[in-house]
């Protein structure tokens, strides 16, 4: 940055003015279409309090332009995979990943069940009208132990050996333990980071994983100490997106519907604190490293 622009950037965070948000396009990498929002495995649907019509809404208003999606069951993915026109009017890409939970049993027991192996590989054969599935979660691991699992083993062999990418809710031993059960030793595997450590893991032992897993990327949803205040990064935090501009995203979790719900709000706290970054990196964080990961193209301006 010149020194100026610099001395300029650190007057206004003296003088307490807001910065400008950031105005670009949002890669969403961690967005969930789950039953509970829109049963659409039932026919008839039954009740459905977002339809499609109103997450494209969503997306489109916010100006999300691609969208990391999957659901319990996947039917909720193949839905938005299959409504080509919608998505496309509503200037979204669709990224689909093969969530690995039929239903809510599945959460804590998926690591050790051969059927969720036999289910994965089922879909990947099928595929998604969107293209081929480009990875595989969110998944969870509440115990790093089960990371050694004989299903969460096969699963990242085969996500190494495939190309696919993985969004795990884990911690940062479990993280370590995912990379050691695949064939590259986690030199290869694209392993997102699903909040980069829900538990507050510290900046330092993120800093350490990113510096030894080049595959390795952080999204944001949730993570504790990331922001200090409205639209303001906490120093430790703003210093490792500074390093890292290449490996964060940002991403929706909407895990619930309220989440749907609140989903302007999400986008407009990332768009505050991007647009204290300087814009480059903001630029990164927001849409090129989601988009570099899964080969899209910028996406052309509405
Ligand atoms: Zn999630």
């Amino acid at each position: 940055m010149k020194r100026a622009a610099l001395a300029l950037l650190l007057g206004l965070g003296a003088m307490g003015m807001a910065a400008a948000q950031y105005r670009g396009p949002l890669f969403d990498a961690h967005l969930h279409y789950n039953t509970e929002a829109c049963p659409h495995e039932a026919t008839p649907v039954p009740a459905c309090p977002h339809p499609l019509a109103d997450v494209l809404d969503r997306m489109q208003r916010n100006g999300v332009r691609a969208v990391l999606a999957n659901s319990r069951p996947n039917d909720g993915t193949l839905a938005l995979a299959k409504a080509q026109d919608a998505t496309r009017a509503a200037g979204v890409t669709v990224v689909p990943f093969v969530r690995l939970y039929r239903n809510r049993d599945d959460y804590n027991n998926w690591f050790r069940d051969p059927s969720i192996v036999a289910m994965v590989n089922t879909e990947l054969a099928r595929g998604t009208p969107a293209g081929p599935y480009r990875g595989l979660g969110e998944f969870h691991l509440y115990d790093s132990a089960n990371a050694d699992g004989p299903v969460a083993r096969e699963l990242m062999a085969l996500a190494d050996e495939k190309g696919l990418a993985v969004l795990a809710h884990v911690d940062d031993v479990a993280v370590e333990k995912l990379m050691a059960h695949t064939p590259s030793k986690g030199r290869q595997l694209r392993l997102i980071w699903a909040h980069t450590g829900i538990g507050g893991t510290s900046a330092a032992r993120v800093d350490a994983l990113f510096a030894r897993f080049p595959g390795l990327h952080g999204e944001l949803s949730y993570r504790p100490g990331l922001t200090c205040g409205e639209g303001t990064l906490c120093p430790e935090w703003r210093a490792l997106l500074l390093k890292y501009p290449d490996r964060f995203l940002i991403g929706s979790d909407t895990w619930v519907n309220q989440r749907w719900q609140a989903y302007d709000g999400l986008m407009q706290g990332y768009r505050a604190w991007l647009g204290t970054l300087p814009p480059e990196v903001a630029k990164k964080i927001a849409w090129d490293n989601g988009a570099a990961l899964f080969g899209l193209p910028e996406p052309a301006p509405r």
